[in-house]
């Protein structure tokens, strides 16, 4: 797949507010928050989009999400709640092709979403 703005961060070539880090999964503040929390939790991996996964990347998937649960927990939001959300391709929304989990805390989120 191509290099994205994802790949420059996981690579350190651009800076960005990281957050939490493990051998797989890295995770940075949203440059364009949409909630008091909003964290891209990222595989260093790249995958472009959801429907690029495979079988081969099924640990590597359960380890985003197991990541971004490990932050809200460390950082008191789980109680209370989160949102997490992956977008896929232009119906979902996605504008950058590295696939991610953002995470949003901090407020209420509304169901359905627009
Ligand atoms: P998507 O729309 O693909 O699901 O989400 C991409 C997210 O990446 C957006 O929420 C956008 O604000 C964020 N984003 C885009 N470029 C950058 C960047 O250079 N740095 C950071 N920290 N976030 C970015």
């Amino acid at each position: 797949m191509s290099d994205t703005i994802f790949g420059k961060i996981v690579r350190r070539e651009i800076p960005a507010d990281i957050v939490y880090e493990n051998d797989d999964v890295l995770a940075f503040r949203d440059l364009n928050p949409q909630a008091p929390v909003h964290v891209l939790f990222i595989p260093k991996r790249a995958i472009a989009t959801l429907n690029d996964a495979g079988a081969s990347d099924a640990e590597l998937l359960g380890k985003l999400l197991l990541a971004a649960a490990a932050y809200a927990k460390q950082e008191g939001l789980a109680e209370q709640g989160y949102r997490t959300v992956i977008n896929c391709n232009e119906h979902g929304g996605q504008t950058v092709f590295h696939l991610h989990v953002h995470l949003l805390a901090g407020r209420r989120m509304h169901w359905p979403p627009g």
